[in-house]
């Protein structure tokens, strides 16, 4: 029996199929343009290679029934009864949910009522629901919620010092994000330290092109970078993080642009693009730096306040936590990649018990403990794995309803 795990965005649709027994991986794959003629489907079997087929995918219904009958075709399943059940990334389930819900007509309405929070993906989301829900009628979905594991976070670390009525009338409250990653992370730093899950006291930094670090305490989420929107927080790929708001108004008047140009700069031309001014990919900025002349500074620039961003946060939490970290773990693409943002970001640290070993922090292949053997806190660098997290959430589920 296999759960099915949904990523469904605005033009793209991501799954996997994955082993309740065992939770190894039957399939993945990936729809991508969907609604133009240049839509395609990319998907493998197993370990096998990936194909890849370029055609017109018109909706989310179509590209859904593409996955299915791939699934069949191929003989990965026999037919779809042989899924259990669907695991759904929804990215916004305001302060509704804290843990993943099997859907329901009123789930469904929750999600709906979230869709002013969280525009950019909600609707998606939802629709990945509805069409499975037509698709393959009555086998149960979960909806696994980004900002589900933050909703530990007290009242003074969540609510911005704003008119209260902002909060009790239109939910302004900081929300977090990256939730399933930073639970997946607490959940294998205690495995990885020997602690139990519910005593864990780490500071995850989840660093991709959007970034949040998350302070975990006993396992809980007691604070987060991101707020609102996922804008807040740290120096990210295209978005600025924290900043003085009413910078917002000066550059509106100044430069004559409109509040949603402006919001589009502050989430779209803004943090390490805005600053280097050529990428927002960090590999791509280390190849500028190599490559030297004007554009290397402005690189380095970027670099060097996106690390010094990130240092203020670790510190910060290592207050938050008392002094009392387990681990400062590093994930996503740039933690577990990127040797130099975990040096600058922990440099000088020492006065905190955080020592690094610069050799094993050179040599990291994630998972991995890159301490130094005398430091206080452990330094993890662990691969992430939502969907992992998210199959595991639906298998609890079809193991609770067959007791
Ligand atoms: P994500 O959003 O988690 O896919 O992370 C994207 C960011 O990770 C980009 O800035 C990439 O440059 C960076 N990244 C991904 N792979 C590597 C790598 N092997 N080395 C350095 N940076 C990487």
């Amino acid at each position: 029996m296999y759960v099915l795990v949904l990523n469904s965005g605005s033009s793209s649709v991501k799954y996997q199929l994955v082993s309740i027994q065992d939770e190894s991986l039957a399939s993945k794959g990936l729809v991508e343009k969907i609604g133009t003629k240049e839509a395609f489907y990319s998907y493998a079997i197993g370990n096998g290679e990936k194909q890849k087929e370029i055609r017109p995918i018109l909706n989310h219904e179509e590209a859904l029934s593409i996955v299915f009958n791939t699934l069949t075709e191929k003989g990965v399943i026999r037919n779809l009864g042989e899924i259990s059940a669907i695991g759904h990334r929804v990215v916004h389930g305001g302060a509704k949910f804290a843990e993943t819900v099997l859907v329901t007509d009123e789930v469904m309405q929750d999600i709906r009522d979230c869709i002013e929070l969280g525009p950019l993906h909600n609707p998606h989301n939802l629709k990945g629901i509805e069409v499975c829900a037509r698709l393959i009628p009555g086998v149960p979905q979960l909806a696994v919620f980004d900002t589900a594991f933050h909703q530990t976070m007290p009242e003074y670390a969540c609510l911005y010092a704003l008119p209260y009525e902002l909060y009790t009338r239109h939910r302004v409250r900081r929300y977090g994000f990256h939730g399933t990653s930073h639970r997946f992370i607490a959940s294998r730093a205690a495995e990885m330290l020997g602690k139990s899950a519910d005593t864990i006291n780490i500071i995850n930094c989840h660093l991709g092109n959007g970034a949040s670090v998350c302070a975990i305490q006993n396992g809980k989420s007691v604070d987060t970078s991101m707020g609102f929107t996922p804008l807040e927080g740290l120096i990210m790929g295209t978005r600025s993080g924290d900043m003085d708001p009413a910078i917002i108004q000066y550059i509106m008047g100044k430069e004559k642009r409109s509040i949603q140009e402006v919001d589009s700069m502050l989430n779209k031309e803004s943090g390490l693009l805005g600053i280097s001014g050529t990428t927002n990919d960090v590999r791509e900025l280390f190849e500028c730096i190599r490559k030297g002349g004007a554009e290397a500074k402005r690189a380095e620039l970027a670099l060097a306040m996106m690390t010094y961003r990130l240092k203020k946060y670790v510190a910060a939490y290592m207050g938050v936590l008392n002094g009392k970290a387990d681990a400062v773990v590093f994930t996503a693409g740039i933690g577990e990649n990127n040797a130099h943002v975990r040096k600058h970001a922990l440099a000088g640290l020492e006065f905190m018990g955080i020592e690094v070993d610069q050799s094993k922090n050179e040599n990291a292949v994630p998972d991995a403990d890159i301490a130094a053997e005398s430091s206080r806190v452990r330094v993890l660098v662990i691969a992430t794995n939502e969907e992992i997290l998210i199959a595991r959430d639906a298998a609890a589920y079809v193991r609770s309803i067959q007791k």
